[in-house]
């Protein structure tokens, strides 16, 4: 059997690899004239290291030590007080492993140096597929083609594979545009191996952080406000210090030290989950799946879990009939839970955009009954 895939990114990288060691036969085709991460850090949960322990122990501790070490996460409001979080030790003895924030080039170069025998071609865009006698025949932009039994659509929020499959489906606008970057940085203690999220006083205005490696601190920053807004380098680092000025020092030294070229800016959204991840020989992966905002930082994480659970149903001789079973199999895995944490990650965003009543907004994220918390946390890192 021969697999087709569509895009390298993460979910792209991580299901080659998977493939790759269930002796699946695969082939990388990337729109981008080189491979580059996009979107500056990254946080890694429990359940995105785990499944990278499955595809390759060596993978988890490449990942491990080219990331830094977060020993807590907290969201608090700008008075101080903790609105929720976790901390490492806790997640280690009940998933096994802590989170990590990690440099994207960091994470993208682990996992291109791990492929084998996959060949990755660069500079070929996805245009259209055709179905002939049960293969699919892949159409490059550049004019070239390339033909197996299976196309895994794995090119992100946008996927062309997805439009030609189901047709344009609307994104969700979240109502929040975010900027991210890394600040060429090193955060004192006790912020030093801590992801902190700060939610501010107005509506959707959160900043979040944290050491990536020794010198740089990954940071996002969201507003609220309409989609399709722009920057001009002369008015953006002006604007954000105004719009964050009521937080701490060190939130605004991030906007400081990071230099105007370097803030990336993108409107959050999503979809509405789809019913269905596939038909025939075409299916999806990662973002082009189940695209979620970044309110639970799992995007990534649930684009390994699309991988390892494909790779899973797979086996490299499979008749038409047990392919077809195989798909559905992989689809049965991933549609609740990817699911559950698309419309759990855009709750959270729509919390944090409330216009009215934040005190009892607050209060109440404060005064969760941990048995709630616990439970929630269960359902995002725990892997079945
Ligand atoms: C602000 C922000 C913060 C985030 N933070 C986190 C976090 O902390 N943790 C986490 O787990 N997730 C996070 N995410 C989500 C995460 O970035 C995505 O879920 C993840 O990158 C999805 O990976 P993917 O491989 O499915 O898609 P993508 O990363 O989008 O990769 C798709 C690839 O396909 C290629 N491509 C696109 N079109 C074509 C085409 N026509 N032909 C060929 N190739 C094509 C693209 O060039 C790209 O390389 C965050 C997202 C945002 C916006």
């Amino acid at each position: 059997m021969k697999v087709l895939i569509v895009g390298a990114g993460i979910g792209g990288l991580g299901a080659a690899l998977a493939l790759e060691k269930k002796g699946i036969n695969v082939e990388v085709f990337e729109a981008a004239p080189a491979i580059r991460a996009v979107g500056a850090g990254l946080w890694v949960a429990p359940n995105g290291l785990e499944i990278l322990n499955r595809i390759q122990p060596a993978l988890k501790q490449a990942v491990i030590q080219a990331g830094w070490e977060l020993q807590a996460s907290t969201v608090e409001d700008l008075h101080g007080h903790k609105l929720s979080g976790f901390n490492a030790q806790d997640l280690r003895c009940r998933y096994g492993s802590g989170p990590l924030a990690i440099r994207r080039s960091a994470l993208h170069a682990i996992l291109m140096a791990a492929l084998k025998q996959t060949p990755l071609h660069t500079g070929k865009r996805f245009q259209a597929y055709d179905i002939r006698q049960g293969q699919v025949a892949v159409q490059f932009e550049d004019g070239s083609s390339a033909t197996g039994d299976l196309l895994i659509g794995a090119d992100g929020l946008r996927s062309r594979v997805r439009t030609q499959l189901w047709g344009e489906i609307p994104l969700r606008y979240s109502g929040q545009s975010c900027w991210r970057g890394l600040a060429p940085l090193r955060l004192p203690e006790p912020w030093h191996h801590k992801a902190q999220e700060l939610w501010g006083d107005r509506p959707g205005l959160r900043a979040g952080f944290s050491q990536v490696n020794a010198d740089e601190v990954y940071f996002y920053l969201t507003q609220s406000m309409p989609a399709g807004q722009h920057d001009s380098p002369e008015h953006l680092k002006p604007d954000l210090l105004r719009a964050f000025a009521d937080f701490p020092e060190r939130v605004l030294q991030i906007i400081q030290a990071t230099p105007t070229e370097a803030f990336l800016r993108n409107d959050l959204s999503d979809f509405v989950p789809l019913k269905s991840y596939g038909q025939g020989p075409i299916w999806l992966l990662g973002d082009a799946a189940h695209a979620t905002t970044p309110n639970l930082g799992q995007g990534a994480n649930q684009a390994l879990e699309s991988a390892w659970a494909l790779a899973e149903s797979l086996a490299p001789t499979l008749t038409p009939r047990d392919l077809e079973q195989a798909l559905q199999h992989y689809q049965s895995c991933r549609l609740a839970r990817a699911r559950f944490i698309t419309e759990t990650s855009w709750k959270i965003g729509q919390i944090s955009n409330l216009k009215h009543g934040l005190r009892l907004r607050n209060w109440l994220m404060a005064h969760l009954p941990e048995q709630m918390v616990q439970r929630q946390l269960d359902q995002v890192f725990r892997l079945a």
